[in-house]
């Protein structure tokens, strides 16, 4: 089923420009020359400069989904002498568990809920831990957590400090002098409204003194930083998505710049919050990031239904969540090319769903 003629507010993959749908549609050039290393130079540069990395920091370039990202941070940077503070906030938080305990890395399980950790000195176990690991905004429950307050707290008690940014990447603030991160984790399919397939991993270098000799060959960050410095990566980069993502850096460069970004995303949150106030509908957490919302209905109608009727009635297609939760809470990104013209769909079918008129 394709899904083509649909309003899409699904968090990712997300509703892309024509731009960068163009670039896409282009033959696949030969990547091993100086043309590609210059593309894979300037996205480097215009990445970091996006987080405000720190002097030195570099980006390796994995073609593969986000979670791949994240095992591959874990891998390459943690061993069993090492012992990581996993925060876990639902469905993202417990990957990393998993991807500890795949990798045999000591890790404390820590399970938090309806908290954005602004309190985690007196949340946090007791516990002496080298690494502090977390989703900045846990997408399965739409929960954006306090990135500065954890930093400083990593930075006092000496943990790296690794952040999947994945889904917060262009429309929520990130810096990571400020915050003092370590690692970033990002992906093509989130903000950045590209297609999947591409996932970047920004290392500070103090993360780079932390990388070991793995066994893996693919995920070897150490090799994929010898050949980065000729633009270059060890097996064949997603040679198209790369282009796209230097179009769409640059079309964020053209739009204002990394600030307009984050304004115009909160800009469209806010407008259809405030939209659906009259509505039998209640954001589902207070700690919301301008990406997404999830929506919680306050009338015992069943989330999931209220998906499925916007789906079939409306062909608009908003994210249910699984398992216990399917019936509690939906999800609506607010990622990608979004303007207020686009979400007004959206806002409309939930009206004329519940017969209400907006306001
Ligand atoms: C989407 C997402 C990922 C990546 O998932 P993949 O399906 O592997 O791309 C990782 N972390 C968070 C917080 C996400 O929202």
């Amino acid at each position: 089923m394709i899904y083509e003629d649909y309003a899409i507010f699904t968090p990712g993959p997300v509703k892309m420009s024509d731009e960068i749908l163009q670039v896409g549609a282009k033959q696949t050039p030969y990547f091993r020359n100086s043309e590609f290393s210059d593309v894979t130079f300037a996205c480097e540069n215009d990445l970091l400069d996006m987080v405000n990395a720190p002097e030195g920091a570099k980006v390796i370039f994995l073609t593969a989904s986000g979670t791949a990202g994240m095992e591959a941070a874990v891998m390459n940077l943690l061993t069993h002498n090492d012992k990581a503070l996993v925060v876990n906030g639902g469905g993202f938080g417990a990957r990393f568990v998993d991807v500890c305990r795949t990798h045999s890395i000591p890790h404390t399980n820590f399970k938090v809920k309806d908290t954005n950790l602004s309190d985690i000195e007196n949340l946090a176990p007791n516990d002496t831990h080298n690494a502090l690991i977390v989703n900045a905004h846990e997408t399965s429950v739409g929960l954006l957590y306090d990135l500065d307050v954890m930093g400083k707290y990593a930075l006092k008690n000496d943990m790296l400090y690794i952040v999947d940014a994945i889904s917060l990447f262009v429309t929520d603030p990130l810096d990571m002098q400020q915050s003092n991160i370590d690692v970033i984790i990002a992906s093509s399919q989130k903000g950045l409204a590209l297609p999947p397939g591409l996932t970047m991993v920004i290392l500070s270098p103090k993360a780079m003194t932390k990388l070991q000799t793995i066994n893996s060959l693919y995920f070897n960050f150490k090799d994929y930083l010898t050949n980065g410095e000729r633009g270059q990566t060890p097996y064949t980069p997603a040679v198209t998505i790369m282009l796209q993502l230097e179009a769409r850096l640059n079309q964020i460069k053209k739009r204002g710049g990394i600030t307009q970004s984050i304004a115009k995303a909160k800009e469209v949150a806010n407008y259809f919050r405030e939209s659906i106030k009259n509505l039998p509908l209640k954001e589902y957490t207070p700690y919301l990031p301008n990406a997404m919302t999830a929506l919680t209905p306050t009338d015992g109608k069943s989330a999931m239904d209220i998906v499925n009727a916007l789906e079939t009635n409306y062909k608009v297609m908003v994210c249910p969540n699984g398992g216990a939760e399917r019936d509690v809470v939906f999800r609506v990104a607010h990622m990608g090319e979004m303007t207020k013209e686009y979400t007004d769909i959206l806002i409309d079918a939930l009206h004329d769903y519940y017969g209400v008129a907006r306001p």
